[in-house]
């Protein structure tokens, strides 16, 4: 028998999630955002949950053309655009729009010979200070992409540092005050909207909904204002779960320890849960005592460290559980219970898009049906 622990992957809840992604910006038409390999799910995978976008943005030429190898006609943007000039030449092959955030990019285009004109998005730097033009940069940039004969449109874009938090902790004012100033006489579509921004912005302001929303976490069944928002506040489902079994189980006096580093001593007498599951699977090794996990579809406690290929559960909770009872790291478990990969990240002092991202290569993944 194979090591019980996998991840399985559900497009129904992808497709429920995109659907609720639209609820919240009805008239925009919306990017599934499949950047890192769909955020870990497997851009095969989670293609059949998320074909009911408008378009799949992403980073790599190499993701493009595994989008188009499912047979997707749409629209696929590349996040980052060109690395290098002959990019281009698999963007005119593919069809693929492409984001301009600096000055050589265009360079490349100008030299370009294409049969179909581009579509591009002119990324503007509103305040995030990673990619796009300076305020003042770009209005040039705009009149310089307007002029050749290689570019058929220009989006207008931004990317918001700050929408997962409400306004008086940062949020979206600042950078769509620049937004909005830099682009207001300039035609185009426009979009600025990731997850965050879609789920807390976009819903009652139509102008920094734009024509194009970019929801990427959401999608997978995370609330990107975790612990503000849960994703049963925001009616969003699980996308991954990572299952396994227990393998063993240990029964302590008060004083015994669990572990590597002892971290974990019993206070009590009580019954551990070993689970067939560690950070070589993608389990954080940061986790603390108390992260949840749910045995039999009942919330027990995470004690002691993680350790490559195991995790211990303080069993109290379960008294029925044994060798073989259904562990859920993170996703959904047995009988409709769910265990939000928020949860667990928080309390590894991570995020749930690093948990989905880095699931480890061993386990074995399957869609579910
Ligand atoms: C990754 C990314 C998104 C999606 O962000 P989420 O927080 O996952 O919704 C949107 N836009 C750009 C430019 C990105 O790089």
């Amino acid at each position: 028998m194979p090591r019980p622990i996998e991840a399985v992957i559900h497009p129904q809840a992808l497709a429920h999630n995109l659907r609720r992604a639209r609820d919240h910006a009805p008239d925009a038409r919306v990017w599934a955002v499949v950047k890192a390999n769909a955020y870990g799910h497997g851009i095969e995978r989670a293609f059949a949950g998320l074909q009911g976008a408008d378009g799949f943005a992403l980073l790599d030429l190499d993701e493009a053309q595994r989008v188009r190898a499912l047979g997707w006609r749409g629209p696929i943007l590349l996040l980052e655009g060109c690395f290098e000039a002959r990019d281009l030449e698999v963007c005119s092959r593919l069809s693929l729009w492409h984001t301009v955030h600096r000055e050589a990019q265009i360079d490349w285009l100008a030299a370009h010979k294409t049969q179909a004109p581009h579509h591009v998005f002119l990324k503007l730097n509103s305040g995030m200070n990673r990619l796009g033009f300076k305020p003042s940069a770009y209005r040039s940039a705009w009149l310089r992409l307007s002029g050749l004969t290689q570019v058929e449109s220009i989006t207008l874009m931004t990317h918001f540092s700050d929408a997962d938090r409400s306004e008086s902790g940062g949020g979206i004012a600042r950078q769509w005050a620049v937004f909005e100033a830099t682009t207001r006489e300039m035609p185009g579509e426009r979009s600025l909207c990731n997850s965050a921004a879609t789920l807390r912005h976009a819903p009652d302001n139509a102008a920094v909904r734009g024509d194009w929303v970019r929801p990427g976490i959401a999608l997978y069944g995370s609330a990107p204002d975790f612990p503000e928002r849960s994703i049963a506040d925001w009616g969003l489902q699980p996308t991954m779960t990572l299952r396994s079994e227990l393998i063993a189980t240990q029964d302590l006096q008060p004083g015994d320890t669990v572990g590597y580093g002892s971290r974990y001593t019993a206070a009590r007498p009580m019954r551990i849960g070993v689970v067939a599951c560690g950070y070589a699977d993608g389990y954080p090794r940061s986790a603390c005592d108390g992260t949840p996990v749910l045995v039999e579809g009942t919330r027990c406690d995470m004690v002691g460290r993680v350790s490559m290929d195991m995790v211990t559960v303080d069993l109290t909770p379960v008294p029925t559980a044994q060798v073989g009872s259904e562990v859920t790291l993170w996703g959904q478990g047995p009988g409709g219970a769910v265990l939000p990969i928020d949860e667990v990240a928080h309390a590894a002092g991570t995020v749930g898009y690093e948990l989905m991202c880095a699931l480890g290569l061993r386990v074995p993944t399957r869609v579910d049906d």
